[in-house]
C-alpha cells in the first residue's frame, strides 16, 4: 500500500481518463454530517420513512419528517474547496467523471460536469402520478408539495434521491458504468464503501485494470482490498496537497 502526494500525482498526471466516486465525506467540511458518523441525522432517521411503499401510502405523516432530516440543509449549504478542486481539474482536462452518491448537489454548484447522481438528488421532486420535474427551491416545503399540473386525487411529490425499494437512476447508473470501463484511474473521496451497489462501482473499475486512489479519514472497505494509493486525512487538505504538486 503506497500513501504519498508525489505517488497520486505521478498516477493522476500520467492517467488518460480519471474519474472520481464520492460520498458523504467530501461533504462534512460543508456541514454536512455523514452517514454513520457522529451527529449523521440519516441514523437518527426511522428507516421506515425512506422506504418508498411506506411514503407513498403514508405521504402527510412522512413529509414533515423528510422535509425536517433531509431538507435542512438545503439552499444553507455551500461547497468546500474539495468540490472546488475537482471542479478546477475537470476544467483543466485532469478528470472525467463524478460519480456520487451525495443527493446535495454541491459538486454542480462548485461547476463540475459530468455529475452521475447515483442516488439521485435532493434538489428536485417529480410528482408521483405524472412525473412532472420541480425544482426544490420552487416548492412551499412546509406541508406536502401536490403536483400543479395533473388532476389525479394523490397527486403529491416525491423527492428525487433514491428510496429503499426504488432502483437506481437509469441514466446515472449507466454513465457511472461507462465511466467505470473507460476509467485508467478512480480516486474514492470520504465514502466507507458499504452502500451497494454504489459502493461495487470502484471494485469494478479496479476489475478492469483501473488504478485506485483513496482519500478517507480512516481505512475503508476499499483500502487493503483494492487501493492502490490510500491517503488518510481530510477531502479539502488531501485535495490541496495533491493539487500542489499536479
Ligand atoms: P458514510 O457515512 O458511510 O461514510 C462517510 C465516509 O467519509 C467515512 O468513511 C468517513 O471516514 C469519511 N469522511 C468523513 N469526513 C471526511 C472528510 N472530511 N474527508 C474525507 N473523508 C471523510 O457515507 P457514504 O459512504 O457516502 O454512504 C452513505 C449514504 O448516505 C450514501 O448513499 C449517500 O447517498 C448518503 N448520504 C449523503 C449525504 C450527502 O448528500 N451529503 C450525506 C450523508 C449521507
Amino acid at each position: 500500500m503506497r500513501n504519498s502526494i508525489l505517488e497520486a500525482a505521478e498516477i493522476l498526471k500520467a492517467a488518460k481518463y480519471t474519474i472520481a466516486f464520492t460520498g458523504a465525506g467530501i461533504s462534512a467540511e460543508s456541514g454536512i454530517p455523514t452517514y454513520r458518523g457522529k451527529g449523521g441525522v440519516w441514523l437518527e432517521t426511522n428507516p421506515k420513512i425512506l422506504e418508498l411503499s411506506f411514503f407513498l401510502q403514508n405521504p402527510e405523516e412522512t413529509w414533515a419528517q423528510i422535509r425536517d432530516k433531509f431538507y435542512r440543509y438545503f439552499g444553507k449549504i455551500t461547497p468546500n474547496s474539495a468540490h472546488y478542486t475537482l471542479s478546477n481539474w475537470q476544467t483543466k482536462g485532469f478528470l472525467c467523471d463524478i460519480i456520487t452518491q451525495n443527493i446535495d448537489h454541491l459538486h454542480q454548484d462548485a461547476g463540475c460536469h459530468s455529475v452521475h447522481e447515483f442516488h439521485g438528488t435532493l434538489h428536485s421532486l417529480s410528482c408521483v402520478h405524472c412525473g412532472k420535474q420541480y425544482k426544490a427551491s420552487t416548492i412551499d416545503m412546509h406541508t406536502l408539495p401536490f403536483c400543479t399540473a395533473c388532476s389525479k386525487r394523490r397527486n403529491f411529490l416525491k423527492p428525487n434521491f433514491v428510496f429503499f425499494g426504488e432502483g437506481i437512476p437509469e441514466k446515472a447508473y449507466d454513465a457511472s458504468i461507462k465511466a467505470a470501463e473507460k476509467a485508467d484511474v478512480c480516486i474514492i473521496i470520504g465514502t466507507s464503501g458499504l452502500v451497494r451497489p454504489a459502493a461495487t462501482i470502484p471494485h469494478f473499475a479496479h476489475e478492469n485494470g483501473t488504478k485506485i486512489i483513496e482519500i478517507n479519514l480512516e481505512p475503508s472497505n476499499y483500502t487493503d482490498s483494492i487501493s492502490d494509493v490510500f491517503l488518510a486525512g481530510k477531502a479539502t487538505e488531501i485535495l490541496a496537497q495533491i493539487d500542489a504538486v499536479m
